[in-house]
């Protein structure tokens, strides 16, 4: 007989022979009859045993510790003492799998456990509805992106994640020994993105881990995270790619919105699509906004945490916005990003912007320099050997279009959507300074 999952099980199916496998939550003996709640990813089922009628069913159901995995076999019966309107009644019980007790982490306990003991154990920690449906909508987020992409014409691309440079500065990345050479772990895939823009790709993406060795221990930081990355040819300035940006943000809530309500009632929040476009905001402006909420920002400094925060307080009270573009970057911040393409006429300032979520940085891109001539000469206020990076520099040689694309964090996303504290609650298993398991 097939397994059937609880979720397809309803009370019209009376009488009808099902095999159910899953987790045993809870067992309770009361008088004559004990029960065990079995649950899997869709929910939970209740399963029945009269002690007088199956004395050894009741004895396995009221030894098996919590957790332990059974397979039960049965019939439904309507009831309306259970909260689905029916249970099973067994006429097999397996204890597949036993769990020793007691358990690492409660799966059902009221009390939450502290996030490092959660992650220590992962496996159990996402058994919890609560965390499971954080990776259904990061799914669901994906998904809605790839369609999005696909349907304007953007096709899906693997860069290597192990490469010789990196492109987003030395502090953070991890080296590794490549067959007795040093190569690094792909911090982005910009340099290999932008390749593939001279090799006449005009739209790519692609959703990919990026390693930053990130030293300082931060709610928004990890050290392996999800980088969903942009590329186009032939725009006509960083607008072009902005409406990317925009599209993959709004098409992924409209679907969160519109395809998976049973799923956004499970996680408790509701999505309010925002505004299009997406408000823009010149640099300067930020500052001046960042201060109107107490922020301290000189001119031309860089926003930082605090700024993004005091800004993301100024728009929503402003104007009711949650996702809002930073444009016009000045050049003196965007020094390390060699590949950045300056304003023509005002070269003081960037075509970079950033995308912010609720006073976060959640994307980050802008037109790339595609003219041989300026990328060299920015490299060298890096002191960057154009040597070093061959195939880089090669593809401006040959004939490279216009071109610009972004960096977007996945799970900086995940977080803002779901208002979770920490962006290790966004990804399976994270990564950081302190931890490599699980
Ligand atoms: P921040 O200033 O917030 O550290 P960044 O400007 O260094 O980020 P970018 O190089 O612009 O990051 O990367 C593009 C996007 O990738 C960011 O907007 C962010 O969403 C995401 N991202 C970058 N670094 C991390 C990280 N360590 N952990 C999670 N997401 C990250
Ligand atoms: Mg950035």
């Amino acid at each position: 007989m097939r397994y059937i999952r609880t979720n397809e099980i309803s009370a019209e199916m009376d009488g009808k022979e099902v095999k159910i496998g899953g987790w045993l939550q809870e067992s309770r003996n009361l008088g004559g009859i004990s029960f065990g709640i079995i649950r899997d990813r869709y929910g939970t089922v209740q399963v029945t045993v009269r002690k007088k009628e199956s004395p050894d069913l009741a004895k396995i159901i009221g030894e098996a510790n919590r957790e332990s995995v059974l397979i039960v076999t049965g019939r439904v019966s309507k009831s309306d003492k259970t909260p689905r309107g029916f249970e099973i009644i067994p006429n097999s019980i397996v204890i597949d799998s036993s769990a020793q007790s007691p358990l690492p982490l409660g799966v059902v306990d009221r009390v939450s456990a502290e996030l490092d003991t959660r992650l220590n154990n992962r496996f159990i920690d996402l058994r919890k509805e609560n965390v499971e449906r954080i990776f259904e909508v990061k799914s669901e987020m994906l998904f809605a992106t790839r369609s999005y992409l696909r349907s304007i014409g953007f096709i899906e691309v693997q860069t290597p994640k192990i490469a010789a440079v990196g492109a987003e500065g030395g502090a953070t990345l991890f080296k590794l020994d490549y067959f007795g050479k040093t190569a690094y772990l792909a911090q982005s895939p910009q340099l290999y993105k932008q390749n593939l823009m001279g090799a006449g790709f005009d739209k790519v993406f692609e959703i990919a881990p990026a390693f930053r060795a990130e030293a300082s221990d931060t709610v928004r930081h990890l050290a392996e995270f999800t980088s969903l990355d942009v590329e186009m040819s032939f725009i006509e300035s960083s607008e072009d790619v902005m409406d990317v940006a925009q599209g993959i943000t709004f098409e992924s809530m409209k679907h969160l919105a519109e395809k998976c309500k049973p799923l956004l009632e499970k996680c408790g929040i509701e999505i309010e699509l925002p505004k299009l476009p997406f408000r823009r905001i010149s640099y300067s402006e930020a500052i001046e906004l960042a201060n109107s909420e107490g922020a301290k920002i000189r001119s031309g400094e860089d926003l930082g945490t605090e700024g993004e925060k005091a800004l993301g307080t100024a728009v929503k009270s402003n104007w009711n916005e949650e996702l809002y573009f930073i444009t016009d970057f000045p050049t003196e911040l965007k020094k390390a990003t060699f590949y950045a393409m300056r304003k023509d006429d005002n070269p003081e300032l960037t075509t970079y912007f950033d995308l912010d979520f609720r006073g976060q940085e959640i994307v980050s891109g802008g037109q790339r320099e595609h003219r041989l001539d300026k990328l060299l000469a920015q490299m060298k206020e890096n002191n960057l050997d154009p040597e070093r990076f061959g195939f880089y520099i090669e593809a401006f040689k040959y004939g490279m279009p216009p071109h610009g694309g972004f960096g977007y964090g996945v799970e900086r996303f995940v977080q803002k959507l779901l208002d979770l504290t920490n962006i290790r609650e966004a990804i399976l298993y994270p990564r950081d300074r302190l931890r490599l398991m699980p």
